[in-house]
């Protein structure tokens, strides 16, 4: 039996539009709009369409959002006056630097130097420290997807068997760490590990954020599996693919994201929900 579609662009909506509903009465009973920005260095065409959507999305849940855009010859201190300035902008609750950024700024100095009070991204040290040891923090928007979609499919994580493939500091292992506290058995796998499809197929839950098209073959996966695709690859085509082979998984899985559709849309929803809670928590409202 082919799997169950877990649909991304449904549950986003969803959560867009209960977003919608706290905005609007947050503006009702406090005359507070929930401020976001995001900063483009250059060009990258990618970057753009997602810096937009970003933005769009903000505002039709009632946000105010800004978006600044640089040249990608902007020097690293011109990056960090821009960061700077949104850390000091009472407007502004929550905002993102769209990387990647342009060879001569360094990302890590740029993350740094984000107010970790105002850090929508869930990037800065702090609260990948926070999250690590399971005390709150702001966790990434992409591993904040990749939970509730799980959650589509098994309600109770305790026991099962997680594994991860990819460990970059923004989606593998702080998904590995959310999953570790809803008591999963925990396998983060990644470019030197050996015999993927092995660790793979002891996996209930797999997730694959690698950026390698259709890397993880049917056969890699446990029946019944369910199975997150964070991968956004695109091929000489013009085609968008993910990191699983979606032809053949779909028939093993129990649960599966397509791409597009699925962890993309949720990406955004939960950055806009991480800049909510970072409004709340700022202003004092809870
Ligand atoms: P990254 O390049 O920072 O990390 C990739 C990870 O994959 C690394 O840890 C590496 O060890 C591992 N890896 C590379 N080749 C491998 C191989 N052959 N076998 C096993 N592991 C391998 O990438 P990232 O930022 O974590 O993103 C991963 C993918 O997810 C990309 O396709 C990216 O575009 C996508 N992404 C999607 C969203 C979304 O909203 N859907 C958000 C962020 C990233």
């Amino acid at each position: 039996m082919a799997a169950r579609i877990l649909d991304g662009k449904a549950l986003a909506a969803s959560i867009r539009a209960e977003l919608a509903t706290k905005v609007a009465a947050l503006k009702a009973k406090h005359r507070i709009t929930p401020g976001i920005a995001v900063l483009l260095v250059g060009e990258d065409p990618a970057s753009q369409i997602y810096v937009r959507n970003k933005a769009k999305a903000a505002t039709e849940v009632g946000f105010f959002a800004r978006e600044v855009k640089l040249t990608a010859t902007a020097t690293e201190r011109e990056v960090l006056a821009a960061v700077d300035a949104f850390n000091k902008d009472d407007a502004i609750d929550g905002f993102l630097v769209q990387l990647p950024l342009p060879p001569q700024v360094d990302p890590q100095r740029v993350i740094d130097a984000v107010d970790p009070a105002k850090d929508a991204d869930g990037f800065h040290v702090t609260n990948a420290g926070l999250v690590f040891q399971a005390r709150g923090g702001v966790a990434p928007a992409t591993p904040l997807g990749c939970m509730a979609l799980i959650k589509l499919a098994r309600t109770d994580l305790t026991g099962l068997e997680a594994v991860v493939i990819g460990r970059s500091n923004t989606v593998g292992k702080p998904v590995a760490q959310l999953l570790l506290k809803e008591h999963c058995t925990v396998t983060i796998a990644h470019s030197k590990s050996k015999d993927l499809a092995a660790i793979a197929r002891r996996a209930d839950i797999l997730v694959a954020a690698v950026g390698r098209s259709e890397l993880v073959r049917g056969h890699w996966i446990k029946p019944g599996a369910v199975v997150i695709d964070v991968g956004i690859n695109r091929g000489a085509d013009g085609k968008v693919r993910g990191d699983v082979a979606f032809d053949e998984a779909v028939e093993i899985a129990g649960a599966i994201t397509p791409v597009p559709g699925g962890v993309g849309p949720m990406t955004i929803a939960c950055l806009l929900q991480n800049t909510l809670m970072l409004c709340e928590r700022r202003r004092a409202l809870n």
